[in-house]
């Protein structure tokens, strides 16, 4: 804003044709960025692999059973670490960003800060390290996990029937927009990614809600122009709030 009050010289091009490329570079680090912290964890998988590190190889097994193990295992960590995310108030700071969303679809999955996703790259690679699961185990938990979270934050109009089946052992929709619920005690509730069972058997499941009562987001932020990318960047460093 100041260098557009006080110009050192007049621009020569278009000044909103370079900030569209200056800003969709600046989208494109950030997505770089990302493939670098899931670049080190498929590399710390490929270096537990071949240094036969880690609880998986030290036991013999068929390698099925392994990679079955790997999904599993970083499934129930990830769990987890996202109630972590909710009970831990300096890890919340962050996770509200993703929870502060007024409407769900499949850009939700994905709308996270930074900070967040580079915590949660550190812990993948220690439990990467400490389970020695192979790269393709990796490959197949982080394309499951895309896969899911895509599928049950969307809006997509799911027929009962395969809800119903889906739901036995998977998160479906309607359980995890419980979870991006404005009241706290619904909010604190299905942690789940892939497996729905983790819920089921650790006490955090809830499924008697109202799904047309729901109301999306986190109480604090209920004003879609205090909501833009800027805000969502400084968020975790601003006011507590619950
Ligand atoms: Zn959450």
């Amino acid at each position: 804003m100041l260098e557009l009050l006080a110009p050192y010289r007049q621009s020569t091009v278009s000044k909103v044709k370079r900030w569209i490329n200056n800003v969709a570079l600046t989208a494109f680090n950030s997505l770089v960025l990302q493939l670098l912290f899931a670049g080190a964890v498929v590399r710390t998988a490929m270096y537990v692999t071949s240094h036969h590190l880690g609880v998986l190889n030290m036991v013999e097994a068929p390698s099925w059973a392994k990679l079955l193990a790997t999904v599993i295992f970083m499934d129930l960590m990830l769990y987890v670490w996202h109630l972590l995310n909710h009970e831990v108030p300096f890890l919340w700071r962050f996770h509200r960003v993703h929870h502060s969303d007024l409407n769900m679809d499949v850009s939700t999955a994905t709308r996270f800060h930074i900070g967040e996703l580079a915590m949660s790259a550190v812990i993948k690679i220690s439990l990467v390290f400490f389970l020695g699961a192979t790269p393709l185990g990796v490959l197949i938990f982080e394309s499951a996990l895309v896969l899911c979270a895509q599928f049950h934050h969307s809006s997509l109009k799911v027929p009962r029937w395969f809800e119903a089946i889906f739901w036995i052992l998977f998160v479906p929709p309607s359980m995890h927009r419980i979870h991006h619920s404005v009241i706290i005690k619904e909010r604190n509730t299905n942690y789940g990614t892939i497996f729905s069972t983790w819920d089921r058997w650790l006490g955090t499941l809830l499924t008697d809600v109202d799904q047309k009562k729901l109301r999306i987001g986190v109480g604090a932020y209920q004003k879609p122009d205090k909501l833009n990318f800027n805000h969502l960047l400084v968020m975790p460093f601003t006011h507590p709030i619950k």
